[in-house]
This record gives C-alpha cells, structure tokens and sequence, in this order.
C-alpha cells in the first residue's frame, strides 16, 4: 500500500510532529525498561512482521536481503540492509528522496 503523499506544507509538518513524538515515546521507553523487558521483546518480535506479527520470510531482492510479510505484504531491512541502500542509493531517485528524509529526521 502506497500511503498519501503529504499535499501540503500542512500535511507535512504533521507528519514530521507525529514522527518526532513517535521517537521521543521510543527514546522514553528505552530509559525506562529493564535489560530483561527488552531481551524479552526481542525474543517474541524476532523475524515477526511490526505491522501484523505474521512470521516473516527472507527474500533477495538485488543485493539486498529482507525480511518480506506474506501476511500484509510489508518488508523489513536489518542495519545491514539499510546501510547498503544507504550508500548505494542514487540522489534525485524516489529511495534517495527517502534516504535525505531520514538524514534530516535522525539529526540529535
Ligand atoms: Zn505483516
């Protein structure tokens, strides 16, 4: 599924608000858990699908390896993934579009 482009400079400043809020609850939750509550998540989210908990299946795409839900149809990338489309991606494509929106939304 293709979500809704932003339209306007209004759409986008939401979306940027509901994903700095997303992160702040994610760096709150990491203070606050115990080494045992996160090895616990770890154990019960491993290779299972962050939107429906399907059991997710390794594919190739390219060079790539993911994790792709037969379930939904979402895909995950591992670090290492990641890092490859980083520094593979060309600029001015729909991936380096993406790429340039995470740089700036990781900044400290
Ligand atoms: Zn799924």
């Amino acid at each position: 599924m293709i979500e809704r482009k932003p339209s306007n400079t209004e759409d986008e400043y939401f979306a940027r608000e509901d994903a700095e809020r997303i992160r702040k609850l994610h760096a709150e939750e990491q203070v606050r858990l115990k080494q045992s509550e996160k090895d616990a998540l770890k154990k019960l989210h491993t290779g299972r699908c962050s939107n429906c908990g399907a059991l997710m299946v390794p594919e190739k795409v390219g060079d790539v390896r993911l994790l792709h839900c037969p379930a939904c149809g979402g895909a995950f990338l591992d670090k290492t993934a990641w890092d490859y489309i980083r520094t593979h991606a060309e600029p001015h494509t729909v991936m380096g579009a993406i790429l340039n929106w995470f740089k700036s939304a990781n900044k400290p």
